[in-house]
């Protein structure tokens, strides 16, 4: 057994209890560096906040390259100013994944609610209501006094229609503003109204009330961008094979690029089947609603394609917590220039709502 040297376990002594105090120093400098990273992540959602509402872009790697070469510049410590770079790329990077969407919980915890030419949208369930395109502007505007009678809040009916195939009804373009401005001017009814380009949406600027962006457009992210700078409500249909991360970040180039009132649209997804023209998917809804504070609609006629199945995919979609119901109707679907086999008639609707709002008292 060696015998105790007291030199040095003295000297062992004292180092760990200067390791033990300089470990400790440094505890107390990640303490300080810890809040200064949540004080510095504070003011960066300050900066993205403004930057949001202004329409500008959140990332700018002209100021990063700023924010670096300005520490670059006052260290002349030759490793720190080799790692700057790296550090900072990451504190970046932590911010970036920090920042909230606009249309999130997180960001918004109450449901949004709108007001749009006096209808309310967010609180009760809605109708929205109206044939797929105007085929007849005289009939379109009687078709809207009647269905004004049983209870629809919004008005739909489309004067620009995305086909498949060009040689198709193309819709009454920009001549059938004249009667959507007819039917609002009769019913007092807000329009919903499909637009596939900034154009049309400026020329048809104040008589729709609402911009409906389509399933094919939902990731036409320069035309979000456009229409969102109108700043008027948008309806915003979900991308036929979209997920839920593409559909509420497309909901985001509208938020924030100008457009405070979106509400979204499932419409149903291309899957396997062929019993019906897509599958409604009712299981985003409560999803959709958990993590956004967005209203949501669902639209049982493009899910369906088929007017048997209307009420079922209107009521399964207000059962899973819809704000609302966008459905096609015409007086005589027969000779619907388009989409006239999922076209219900004017008097199934209030059968529709009536049980849309039972449902509605069921689970609210
Ligand atoms: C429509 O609403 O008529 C329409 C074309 O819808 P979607 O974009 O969902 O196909
Ligand atoms: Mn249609």
């Amino acid at each position: 057994m060696g015998s105790f040297n007291y030199f040095s376990w003295n000297v062992n002594f004292n180092m760990n209890k200067e390791l033990k105090n300089l470990r400790k120093h440094i505890d107390n400098i990640d303490d300080d560096l810890l809040e200064i990273l949540k004080k510095r992540f504070d003011v960066v959602q300050e900066i993205s906040e403004i930057k949001k509402e202004s329409g500008l872009h959140i990332e700018d790697s002209v100021r990063q390259t700023e924010i670096i070469d300005r520490l670059h510049s006052k260290s002349d410590d030759k490793i720190l100013y080799r790692h700057l770079e790296k550090i900072y790329s990451s504190i970046f990077d932590s911010a970036k994944e920090k920042q909230l969407l606009l249309s999130s919980r997180e960001y918004k915890k109450e449901n949004s609610v709108y007001n749009i030419g006096g209808k309310i949208v967010g609180e009760k369930p809605v109708l929205i209501a109206g044939p797929c395109s105007l085929d007849d502007g005289d009939k379109y505007v009687d078709l809207c006094c009647e269905l004004k009678e049983s209870g629809v809040s919004f008005l739909r009916g489309g004067i620009y229609k995305p086909r498949t195939s060009p040689y198709s009804y193309q819709g009454l373009g920009k001549d059938g503003d004249y009667f959507l401005r007819k039917a609002k001017e009769k019913t007092g009814l807000p329009i919903v109204s499909e637009v596939l380009d900034i154009q049309s949406a400026e020329e048809s600027f104040d008589v729709i009330d609402v911009f409906q962006i389509g399933t094919r457009n939902m990731q036409n992210f320069s035309l979000l961008k456009d229409i969102a700078k109108l700043g008027k409500p948008v309806l915003l249909k979900r991308g036929m094979s979209a997920t839920l991360e593409e559909f509420i970040l497309a909901s985001e180039y509208l938020l924030s690029n100008g457009c405070n009132e979106v509400i979204l649209c499932e419409r149903g997804i291309r899957t396997f089947n062929t019993h019906v023209r897509s599958t409604l998917d009712v299981s985003i809804i409560p999803v959709i609603k958990e993590i956004s504070h967005l209203p949501i609609v669902i639209d049982p006629s493009h899910s369906s394609g088929n007017r048997k199945y209307v009420l079922s995919h209107t009521l399964a979609g207000i059962a899973a917590g819809a704000d609302g119901v966008l459905v096609e109707v015409h007086q005589n679907p027969k000779e619907a220039l388009t989409d006239g086999d999922q076209a219900v008639l004017p008097n199934e609707l209030d059968v529709l709502f009536r049980k849309v709002l039972k449902i509605w008292e069921l689970i609210k």
